[in-house]
C-alpha cells in the first residue's frame, strides 16, 4: 500500500519528515510521497529518512493555483527539489502566505479574540505558518470547539476573518512542476465544484494541454460517485490515476495516514504507472 499525499511540519502538518517517513514505515507501507503546500523545504530530510529506514520516499509538493470556485491544488511529483527556479517560484507563495497572517490575525483580534502571531508561530513547527495553526491557536484558546469549527466560523472562505492569498493561473503552477522535472496531478478534484461528465471533462483536456498528467481519484472525501467519475475520465483521457489521504496529522485528526475508506486501492501500482510516465512509457490511454 501507498499513500502519495501527505504533510509535514515543512508545511501544516503535526509530523516532522523524518516522525512521517517512521510512522509510514511501521504502518507497512511501501511509498509515501511528501506533497507539502507550495515548499520543498521537507523534501531533503525526508529522502535522507527514507534511506536510513529502507522506505520509498517520492519528493513531491501541492501547490494551490487560481479558480472561480472552490479551490484548486496541483501535486508534483519527483519535482527536483534543488531546482532554483522552483524554490524562486515557490518563495512568492510562501511571502503571501506570510503577509497575510496578520491580517487574519488583525481581522480576529477587530471580532474581539486576542491572538498574536508570536502564539501561532509556536504551533506551526518551524515550517511555514498558515490557517490551520491559527486555526489550532483559536481552539487551544478555547475560542471554537474544533480545528473544523476554526474553518467554517473564522477561517475558511466563507468565515469571518478570511483574508485571500496571490496564486498562481493553472498553467503557471503546472509549468512550475513540470520545469522541475515533475508530474503534475490534479489534486482532490471534488474541491473544483465540477462534478459532472460534462464540466470537468472538457475542464480537464484544457489542463492537459498546459500539462497536466494525472488526476488524484482516490481521496478520503470523495464519495463512491465521485470516485467512479474521476477514475472512468481519467481511463478515458489517459491521465494516471493517483491517491492518498492528505495526512496532516494532528492538524487534520479525522485523517490517518494511509487510512481511508479509498485505501484498498492505493496499491503500489500506481506508482508503477507513474513511473511509466517518467520514462516515456504509456502515455496512451490507459
Ligand atoms: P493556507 O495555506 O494558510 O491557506 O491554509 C490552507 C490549509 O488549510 C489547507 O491545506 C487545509 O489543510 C486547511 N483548510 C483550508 N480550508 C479548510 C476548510 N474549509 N476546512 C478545514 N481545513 C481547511
Ligand atoms: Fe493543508
Ligand atoms: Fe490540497
Ligand atoms: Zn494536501
Amino acid at each position: 500500500m501507498v499513500d502519495l499525499h501527505t504533510h509535514s511540519t515543512a508545511s501544516d502538518g503535526s509530523l516532522t519528515p523524518t516522525e512521517l517517513v517512521r510512522l509510514a514505515k511501521a504502518r507497512g507501507l511501501a511509498a509515501i510521497a511528501l506533497t507539502d503546500h507550495d515548499t520543498v523545504d521537507g523534501l531533503a530530510e525526508a529522502m535522507a529518512a527514507g534511506q536510513a529506514y529502507g522506505l520509498e520516499v517520492i519528493p513531491g509538493v501541492e501547490i494551490s493555483a487560481q479558480h472561480t470556485q472552490g479551490s484548486m491544488h496541483i501535486l508534483g511529483y519527483w519535482v527536483n527539489y534543488e531546482s532554483p527556479r522552483l524554490a524562486e517560484r515557490l518563495a512568492v507563495l510562501q511571502e503571501a502566505r506570510r503577509n497575510r497572517n496578520p491580517r487574519i490575525i488583525a481581522q480576529l483580534n477587530a471580532l474581539g479574540i486576542p491572538l498574536t502571531l508570536e502564539e501561532v508561530q509556536r504551533l506551526s513547527g518551524g515550517g511555514q505558518v498558515g490557517r490551520p495553526h491559527i486555526a489550532r491557536a483559536l481552539y487551544e484558546g478555547g475560542y471554537v470547539r474544533s480545528l473544523q469549527e476554526a474553518f467554517d466560523i473564522y477561517l475558511g472562505n466563507q468565515g469571518k476573518a478570511y483574508v485571500s492569498k496571490f496564486r498562481y493561473p493553472p498553467g503557471e503552477a503546472i509549468a512550475m512542476i513540470r520545469e522541475a522535472g515533475g508530474l503534475a496531478v490534479l489534486a482532490h478534484p471534488f474541491t473544483l465544484g465540477l462534478d459532472t461528465y460534462g464540466s470537468l471533462k472538457p475542464f480537464l483536456k484544457e489542463l492537459m494541454i498546459l500539462g497536466l498528467v494525472g488526476l488524484e481519484c482516490y481521496y478520503p472525501e470523495h464519495t463512491l460517485s465521485q470516485e467512479a467519475l474521476y477514475v472512468s475520465l481519467a481511463r478515458e483521457l489517459g491521465l494516471l490515476i493517483t491517491g492518498g489521504s492528505d495526512f496532516h496529522g494532528d492538524n487534520k485528526p479525522e485523517v490517518d495516514l494511509g487510512r481511508c475508506p479509498c485505501q484498498a486501492r492505493l496499491t503500489y501500482d500506481l506508482v508503477a504507472a507513474m513511473k511509466d510516465r517518467r520514462q516515456g512509457k504509456g502515455t496512451q490511454g490507459r
